[in-house]
Parts: C-alpha cells; structure tokens; sequence
C-alpha cells in the first residue's frame, strides 16, 4: 500500500482547506474555500453552521475534482482537523442548525462567566478540566443559547439536541454520527481530563444537558465512513483531533518539552508534556494532545492568545494599510524600528495570562513620525511579545528552557514576526517550507489509525526539508528585558477596559 493517500479536512476560522499526503508525508494536492465571521456586537463572533459546512464541501468537491482517477482511488484515510471550542447546536432529527455558531474568540458569555465564579465553581472547574472558567470554553457558549434561544431550549426539552465542536458537526454532516474526540472534547469545559470523560456532575451543575453531549473517542478511532454522494465517498474517518494538537503532531513535537505555535487568527503554543498532565497556576491550560487507539492520552501545555493574524486582518480591512494580508511583512520592512510604538492585540480579550474577556487592544507610542510601516512592525512585534509571554510562563511551569520553538499557521509567513519572535524569547526559531502544520498532522494520525503508517514518528524526518529556515535572537538580555518592561507596561493598560 506505499502508494495510499490520506486525507486531511483542516476547518480553520477564516477558511476550510482539504488535502492529501502520500505515505512519506508530501502534501499532493491541497484545496481551500473562505469563510466569513460575523461581529454583531462588540466582543461577539458568529459563523453561520451551514456555511461552515458548505465551505468544508466546497474545499473537498474542488479537490476531488482536481486529482485523477487513480490517486482518488488511493485514498485511503480521512482525519479532520477544526477550529476548537466553536459551538454549534443542531436537531438530532433533522440536524437542522438551531443557532448561529458561536465562535471560540466570542466574548459575549463574560457574565454568565462571572456568575460561574461567583457561586464557586471555578476551583472544581480547574481541577477536573485543566481549564479556566471562561467564555472561551464551549460550556458557557452552550448555557448561553440555551437561554436566548427558545429553539434550542425546546429541543434539549425535547430531548432532540445535539452540542458539538466542528469536528462533531462535520463528522455528523459527513457520516450522520454524533461523535467528538478527546482532543476536542478537552476544550469545552466539560470534560474529566483523567478520566478523559464526559464530567456529567459538572455538566448538571452548569446546566448543560448531558444528552446534548457527542459520544466521546479518542483521537484515533474508526469514526464513520464519508456517505454516498459526498465527495470522497466510502474514505473511512479514521482521526480527529482539535487544529492546535494537530499542528503539533504535525511539527513533530513527540518528545517531552517540545512545543510549537501557530500563527493564524490567534497564535497557540502547545508543548508535549506526555503521560504527566502539568498544572499550572499562571493562567496555561492543561489539555489533551491525541490519545491512541487505546484510549492512551498524550497531553500538552497551552498558551492561548486569542488575536495574533485578526491584527494582520485589522491592517488590511479596518486601517486599509495593506490590501493582501501578504504585504504586512513588506510595509513593516520599510521601517527599521517601530520607534516605540506598541500595538496590544487585545482585540477581544485576553486569554493567558490574564483571562481578561473585557480587556480591549491598544496602540501606544504615537509621535508624528509615526505611519504605516511603523504601525505594521509594532502589529508583528506586538504578536510576538505576547507569545513571547506565553513561552516564559511555560519554561517557568516545566523548569526548562524551550531548545527551539517550531513556527506554522498563515501568519508564520511574515519573516519579521519570526525574527520579532525570536528576539523577544531568546529561543531560535524554526519554521518549515509548508505551513499547514495541521492538516499534515491530522492525515498522519489519520494513516496511523489506518494500519497505512508505522507510528507517529513516520514523518519525523520532515522537519529538515529543504526551504526551512531558523530564526536566531539577536537581542542581548538587557535589551531583551527592557523591551519586555515596556510591553508589560502597555498591557497593563489594556486590562478591564470594558467592564
Ligand atoms: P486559521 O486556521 O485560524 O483560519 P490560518 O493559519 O489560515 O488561520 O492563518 C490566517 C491568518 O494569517 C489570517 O489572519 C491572515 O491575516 C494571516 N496571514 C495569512 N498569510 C499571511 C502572510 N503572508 N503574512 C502575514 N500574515 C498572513
């Protein structure tokens, strides 16, 4: 079977992408499809469920379409990779959508968040999910709509609700099985992150339905097979997992301590911490990496900043300074400091380490030399400083310094981001010749799943290939600190803005 193909669906926030890699790795042919956000209100993000669906088939159609006979036959697997948290609620009968999605950046539930804690509920929380109480999380997006949309709370009194994150809802699309993996089901608040269970105390307590929630498997598991009549019909779903572990399976970051980030509408550091689920109390979340056919879990550390490319986005679509997301990485370059300008891209909120859903972004710094390429640096030096914060708290959680941070998501692309990262860490960065991390990941796993691999490390070698390139920090300590004191100093001024 060396000539098996396996296919990736990567269902990100801003686009789905389809894609297929051959034994060794290489991606053969890739498609994508946009895919819009809405902002009704101030810290509120929606997609429409359908048109989630819709993109994710259009991607597929374009790529069945664009391979040969032979290579459509080859394939062999199919994994899906998702945008996490997402929440999306449909009738078990019809599987009508019920509500707008509500997107994992969507802000709109830091009340009910704030109700959750007063009345004590986020130690037990913290302890049983590894998470935090808030509106991140899928629970409080769920107890949300159940509230404001009679639909939906008809339905769960029906007994005919369904919750899922994407990966549940294009599986339920795609096969008619209503089914979440580990992975994602760790990012929902709802969890038990030992017993890699529904926590069905926790659940009532919030006021979730329990017979909402998917079947629970794990990452790797014989999930359905794609139905008659969609493209790809008959490929066996073979591996699910949420976009941020997949790109770190696809990073190859197998061995404790190693951890990557990807830079796409927010920016994830995720570090391998193994059999061991290491706790933390400055604001990292614990969470689940894959678990194996067995049920076995890898877990991870994760940093999450929540706007990372929406600043790029930002440039292009509110300020106009650029046309193409492409060109920031130029405009910065016509510049050679951003003369102390500073841009905090607190744009929703603040994930690690703060949890801060009312902080709100920031540019400080202004003088009159200041123009587009000085606005530009300080949006990719102002992603990487606080990633930068989110790599300092986990070498302090693991007591060891990252060797090297590997690089991926759109963002990536932006050589000065890298650079900027670089020199704010102190950590050489690595960044391979392709990007998509999590498509590459989630089609390994797929292949592993599939008997059509020999194990996690088959594409290891990867890592290596020719177009890569490493990023080494420039900056003495000194400097390094002083322009961390400065950043520190401006974030502190971006906190509780809107409470
Ligand atoms: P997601 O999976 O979250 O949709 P992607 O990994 O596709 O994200 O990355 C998309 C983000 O990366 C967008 O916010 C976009 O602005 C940014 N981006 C894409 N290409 C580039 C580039 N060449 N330089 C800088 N930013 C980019």
């Amino acid at each position: 079977m060396g000539s098996a193909l396996f296919l990736s669906i990567d269902q990100g926030t801003t686009s789905s992408r389809a894609a297929l890699y051959d034994t060794s790795g290489h991606q053969v042919a890739c498609c994508g499809a946009p895919l819009e956000c809405r902002y009704p209100a101030d810290g509120w993000v929606e997609q429409d469920p359908e048109a989630i669906w819709q993109s994710q088939l259009a991607a597929l159609h374009q790529l069945e379409g664009s391979i040969s006979e032979e290579q459509r036959r080859a394939v062999a697997a199919c994994g899906i990779a998702n945008q996490r948290e997402t929440t999306v609620l449909w009738r078990r009968g019809s599987g009508e959508p019920l509500a707008p999605a509500i997107v994992w950046q969507d802000g709109r539930t830091a009340a009910l968040c704030t109700e959750w804690k007063r009345q004590g509920l986020e130690e037990a929380l913290r302890q049983r999910t590894g998470l935090l109480v808030d509106p991140y999380f899928s629970a409080s997006k769920i107890v949300w709509s159940l509230r404001e949309h009679p639909a939906v709370a008809a339905a769960a009194t029906a007994g005919q609700l369904c919750f899922g994150t994407v990966d549940s809802w294009l599986l339920w699309r795609l096969c008619g099985r209503h089914a979440t993996d580990c992975s994602n089901a760790s990012r929902t608040l709802l969890m038990d992150l030992e017993q890699l269970q529904w926590a069905g105390d926790l659940a009532a307590a919030l006021g979730v339905p329990e017979q909402a929630l998917p079947e629970l498997l794990p990452s790797q598991a014989p999930f359905g097979s794609i139905a008659a009549g969609l493209p790809f019909a008959g490929v066996p779903i073979t591996a699910m997992l949420g976009d941020q572990q997949a790109a770190t399976l696809g990073q190859s970051c197998l061995q404790v301590g190693e951890g990557k980030c990807t830079y796409g509408t927010g920016a994830f550091l995720v570090i391998n911490t193994g059999a061991t689920i290491q706790r933390s109390s400055a604001g990292l979340l614990s969470t689940v990496g894959w678990t194996d056919a067995a049920g076995k879990p890898t877990y991870c550390l994760e940093g999450s900043l929540f706007n990372a490319g929406t600043a790029i986005q930002w440039l292009r679509d509110g300020l106009h300074l650029i046309e193409r997301s492409d060109q920031v990485n130029g405009l910065a370059a016509a510049c050679s400091s951003s003369g102390g300008v500073m841009l905090v891209p607190a744009f929703t909120g603040w994930g690690t380490p703060h949890w801060d859903p009312y902080a709100r972004g920031l540019l400080i710094g202004l003088t009159r030399d200041t123009g587009p390429a000085q606005i530009a640096r300080a949006t990719l030096e102002g992603i990487a400083l606080a990633v930068a914060t989110l790599v300092e708290l986990a070498e302090r959680a693991l007591g060891a310094p990252l060797q090297e941070l590997a690089a991926d998501g759109g963002a990536a692309a932006a050589d000065l981001l890298l650079q900027a990262q670089a020199d704010a860490t102190g950590v050489p960065v690595r960044r391979r010749a392709d990007l998509e991390s999590t498509s590459r990941g989630v089609a390994l796993l797929a292949g592993v799943q599939a008997g059509l691999l020999p194990g996690l490390e088959a594409w290891s070698a990867l890592a290596s290939a020719p177009g890569a390139r490493r990023f080494e920090p420039t900056l003495g300590p000194l400097q390094r600190q002083a322009w961390s004191r400065r950043w520190h100093g401006a974030v502190e001024r971006s906190l509780h803005w809107q409470e």
